[in-house]
This record gives structure tokens, C-alpha cells and sequence, in this order.
């Protein structure tokens, strides 16, 4: 087998992801396939040619070289996989006559490869070119990557010195209608007690390997779920261990994302314990919307809430809204904008709707609004971070988003969150636990992550905490 077809190997689930962008059936790839791919590999160039019936596109590139044969190989195989996407994107093009907004890119972390292209000496402009030029990214999507770099590379550098710690509480008051987390619904709590036990015999134990690996914590993250959905009691006894294992953390965050979980009490607890900033997430302003979507609060709530945390002295409040909401418009999103603007959070997130297989709304077909509708209502949100005084600062994108689009961290200066950079760009070690997190081991040099994760089932995580540990 050729260098060029054994790079190709294992790479349909990306040709498959790259027909989804344009709206085409997977079946098209079922035997017969009515895409044909031809490979060749002459010497210095990869050329590979697609064809659908009497429509064809070739594209080449220079086969890499370099002194290392290890790293020579890991270069070889990303051209080479580049290449076959980038061709049949432009078969694609042919076909259908559309322009995806990121153009041929379909990872998760388009920010890299800005990155990428400014750590080899580009210029800002001559990077937007070469994403426009080679990904046929459009301008907008381009420029907004050069402007999160721009942020980026403000930030205090992470690196092998440095370690991030995540910890997962998966209880959620109810389950929302979009989400593809393990989280499970809180009901009548009987798993809470064993399940934080068992997270406190695992953050004990590992904890020292922060110091003992002669690191220092970075940022602490506590997710789920919703950490704020615990019991009084609990929510405080959490607090207080993270303040005796985890002291001197740069950044702290806590997930309150639904308003219907806070209290005087715990946010005040969250204030004594200098937790740098929280989340209280509205998702959309819009009553009917959100008993729609399960999540079982008023928008007075999330009123209520941010009225009460701001009363308690919470220095940073992130807000995350989502954009492509079912049986949403414009104006409607408009309406939780203009909410956001009163409620004038520290930072802004704006998502856009992805609708994964393990969903609840994907197996009740709720009708949502278009792709192009969709994107409007996402440069509705950029533009109302702006008039907020926020930069971009953070940007993923995840399957089966609506219009293509992506989801985007905007903050006030200095109020990014290093642990939402550090996890989209995986440039720090992470100590991921509780269930279902995954730590993370970074080799730069290589570009070479090894993850360890723990199970992200309740009851299996209590039972098998040892072996998570281990
Ligand atoms: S709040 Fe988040 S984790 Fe909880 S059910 Fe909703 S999407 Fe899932």
C-alpha cells in the first residue's frame, strides 16, 4: 500500500462529515459509491481526484519532508488527509453551489490552525489569507479567528508548569431537550451523597499530583450538570474541599448555569470562597422557549438570579445563549439579546444549537429555525458583545450545528477564561474528576495528547472510583 493511500485509510468518517456540511446523503457513499477517489503519488507532489458522475475535481500538494522520520510521517498524513478533504470540498462546491461559512474545515478547533499560521511567522493579514486561500473560509470567519489570536496571545502562557483541574457534578434539576452530557436529573437525590464521597476519595487522592509533579494549578473548573444544583449542604461541603485541595488557583469557575438552582446562601458561600467567576445561563429570554426546551425556569429567574449575585458581590458573571432555538426567530433571539444587555455580564457566550443522535430533541424532530436564519441571529450575538464592550476570545465548533456555524466566548477585557481557552486549544495538562472527565496530557512538541477518561456513568463511577483513581 502506497505512503498516500495508508494516510487515507481511516478517513471516511470525515469525507462523510464533509457531504453533511453540504446537506448531501450519506448514502451516497453506501456500495456502489457514487463518489470516486483516485490517488497518486509522484515524486515530491500528492495528487487525488474526485469524481461524481460527469463532474470531477484534482487538487496536489507538496509531499512534506523533514529530518525526523517520526515527525516527517505525523506531517505526511495530515497533508495527505488535508488534501483528500480539501478536494472533494471542492467537488462539493461544484455540486451544490454553496459556500459553507468555514469552508473545507470541519474539526472542532479552527483557532489552530490560526495559531498555527501566526507561530510560523504570518503576519495576522497573510494568515486570513492563507485560511481564505486554502479552507475557503470566508472573510468574516477568517478575520474573527485573527482577532481571537490577537486575545490569546495576550493571556498568561500555560505550558508543561502548569496544570488545569476539572471537576464534574452530573445532576441537573431536569434534563434539556438538547443536551448530549451523561448529567443525569437530580430527582429524589439518592445518588448525590455516594456519588460525592466517592469524588472526594478521588480529589484527595489526587490532588498532590499537582505538586507532586512540580506543577502549579492554573485554572479550576467546576461543571456538570450544574455543581449548583447540589443540596445546601453539600454545595458547601464541595466548596470547602476544593479551597483545601485546590488553594492558589489562578481562575476558579462554577457552573450555576440554571438561575432556579442559587440561593443567597450558596452564593454567598461562592463569594467566601473566592470563586472568580460563575455561570448563570438564560439560553433564551423567551418563556416559551425555554418550557419548550425542558428547562423548567422563567426568564424572571434568571432575572431574579443575576439581580441576587450581583447583591452578593460576584465579581464575573458569564452568560451563554443559544442561537437556533426551536420555533425561534429573530426577533425573539433579538429580545434575549437586549436581556443581555441589561443584565450586562462580564462575558458572553454564544452558541449555536447542535443537535447530537443522544438527544431527546433529536428523536422528537422540533421544527428549528434555517441555516441562513441561524446565522444571522449568531452576528446578531457578535455585535451585541460589541456594543457590550466584549472581545472574542474563545471559538469551537461541534456536529450537527445549525447553518454550519459555531459557538464563541466574548468577554470584557481581562475577564477571558484561561480554563475555556486552555481546553479549546489544548495547550494545558488537565486533571479531570468526577464522571465522565477526561484528563488530559500534553506532549507540544509531538502533538501528542494522551487522555485518560473516567467512566461518565453515575452508579459506575461510585462503584469503580479505585480504578478511576488508579
Ligand atoms: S444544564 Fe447542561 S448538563 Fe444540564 S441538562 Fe441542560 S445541557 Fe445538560
Amino acid at each position: 500500500m502506497s505512503e498516500l493511500s495508508a494516510a487515507l485509510e481511516t478517513i471516511q468518517p470525515e469525507l462523510l462529515a464533509m457531504t453533511r456540511l453540504f446537506g448531501l446523503p450519506d448514502a451516497y457513499w453506501d456500495p456502489p459509491a457514487r463518489y470516486r477517489m483516485q490517488t497518486e503519488e509522484l515524486p515530491e507532489i500528492y495528487r487525488i481526484t474526485f469524481t461524481f458522475e460527469n463532474l470531477s475535481a484534482a487538487r496536489e500538494a507538496a509531499i512534506p519532508s523533514d529530518p525526523d522520520p517520526r515527525v516527517q510521517q505525523l506531517h505526511r498524513r495530515r497533508a495527505a488527509r488535508r488534501l483528500c478533504k480539501q478536494t472533494l470540498y471542492n467537488l462539493l462546491r461544484k455540486m451544490t453551489g454553496m459556500h459553507p461559512p468555514w469552508g473545507s474545515l470541519t474539526g472542532v478547533r479552527p483557532t489552530h490552525l490560526m495559531l498555527e499560521a501566526l507561530a510560523e511567522g504570518l503576519s495576522p493579514e497573510a494568515a486570513v489569507e492563507r485560511l481564505v486561500r486554502d479552507y475557503d473560509v470566508t472573510l468574516p470567519k477568517a478575520e474573527l479567528l485573527a482577532e481571537i489570536a490577537a486575545v490569546q496571545r495576550q493571556l498568561p502562557a500555560p505550558g508543561d508548569a502548569f496544570m488545569d483541574v476539572y471537576i464534574g457534578i452530573p445532576f441537573c434539576t431536569t434534563r434539556c431537550a438538547y443536551c448530549s452530557f451523561s448529567s443525569g436529573e437530580i430527582g429524589d437525590g439518592r445518588l448525590v451523597a455516594p456519588y460525592m464521597e466517592a469524588l472526594e476519595r478521588e480529589i484527595r487522592a489526587c490532588a498532590p499530583l499537582i505538586s507532586s509533579t512540580g506543577r502549579s494549578l492554573r485554572a479550576l473548573y467546576v461543571g456538570g450538570g450544574t455543581p449548583t444544583a447540589l443540596p445546601e449542604k453539600e454545595f458547601h461541603h464541595l466548596l470547602s474541599l476544593i479551597r483545601e485541595c485546590f488553594p492558589n488557583a489562578c481562575e476558579t469557575t462554577v457552573e450555576a448555569g440554571r438561575p432556579d438552582t442559587l440561593s443567597r446562601e450558596k452564593l454567598r458561600a461562592i463569594r467566601e470562597a473566592e470563586i472568580s467567576r460563575i455561570s448563570i445561563n438564560p439560553q433564551t429570554m423567551n418563556d416559551r422557549t425555554l418550557q419548550v426546551i425542558g428547562r423548567a425556569h422563567t426568564a424572571q429567574q434568571v432575572r431574579d438570579a443575576y439581580a441576587l449575585a450581583r447583591e452578593e458581590g460576584i465579581p464575573h458573571i458569564n452568560m451563554d445563549v443559544i442561537a437556533g432555538l426551536p420555533g425561534e426567530n429573530e426577533a425573539d433571539f433579538d429580545c434575549t439579546l437586549a436581556e443581555a444587555v441589561r443584565l450586562h455580564p462580564e462575558s458572553l457566550t454564544v452558541h449555536t444549537l447542535a443537535i447530537k443522535r443522544s438527544s431527546r430533541m433529536s428523536l422528537e424532530n422540533a421544527p428549528l429555525p434555517d441555516g441562513d436564519m441561524t446565522a444571522r441571529m449568531v452576528t446578531r450575538g457578535l455585535k451585541t458583545a460589541r456594543t457590550l464592550g466584549m472581545v472574542p476570545y474563545y471559538l469551537y465548533r461541534q456536529k450537527y450545528m445549525a447553518g454550519n456555524l459555531e459557538n464563541t466566548g466574548y468577554a470584557l477585557p481581562g475577564h477571558a477564561c484561561l480554563y475555556n481557552v486552555d481546553m479549546m486549544e489544548e495547550t494545558s495538562h488537565i486533571l479531570a474528576l468526577g464522571a465522565g472527565g477526561i484528563s488530559k496530557k500534553i506532549f507540544p512538541e509531538e502533538g501528542h495528547i494522551e487522555r485518560a477518561p473516567n467512566v461518565a456513568n453515575i452508579q459506575e463511577y461510585i462503584t469503580r472510583v479505585d480504578e478511576m483513581i488508579q
